[in-house]
């Protein structure tokens, strides 16, 4: 446990924005210290870069999967402000959950899909039987009926799938 890593790039209309648009994550990031508890602060300020037009975090030891949830929306609204852009994230944690992000603004709408592995995304779904791995959580297809490879039981694996499915939120934001 313990292990972090975010990332991130926002692509925007030029490296002035670009600069803009970090400027105003680190200060954000700075009045909002205590929202995010477990946020590595010297971390952020180091990782949080210009590269050409975009926005740049790479593998940052900062957040939490939790956390990072709340802090991509805030500073979507944040990048609204200053223009137009388009990016992803990516976060993973040590607790073993994962997910990731995709957004846009086109200068009045900002579009904002999170998808949030609580397992991860490469856990297996096993056999209830002997605990073989048989799926993959990304590849299940819901009502399929199952054959373990190892010991031949025809499984439901519905319930367990069910249990640790992915949260996905898409949300719209009107900026103006
Ligand atoms: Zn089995």
């Amino acid at each position: 446990m313990g292990w972090t890593s975010n990332d991130l790039r926002i692509e925007m209309m030029n490296a002035e924005a670009a600069e803009a648009a970090v400027e105003a994550i680190k200060n954000y990031a700075i009045a909002n210290a205590s929202k995010y508890e477990a946020l590595n602060m010297a971390n952020l300020m180091n990782d949080l870069s210009v590269d050409g037009m975009a926005v740049v975090l790479d593998d940052s030891y900062s957040m939490h999967c939790a956390e990072y949830l709340e802090f991509v929306p805030e500073i979507c609204k944040l990048v609204a402000e200053i223009g137009t852009f388009t990016g992803s994230a990516f976060m993973t944690s040590g607790y073993g959950d994962e997910g990731n992000f995709e957004f846009s603004c086109d200068g009045d709408t900002i579009n904002l899909k999170s998808v949030y592995y609580p397992m991860g995304f490469c856990e297996y779904l096993c056999c209830e039987e002997c605990g073989e791995d048989v799926v993959l959580f990304e590849e299940y297809e819901e009502g399929k009926i199952y054959i373990c490879p190892d010991c031949g039981e025809e499984i439901d694996l519905s319930e367990a799938y069910e249990e640790h499915k992915p949260e996905i939120n898409e949300i719209v934001i009107k900026i103006k």
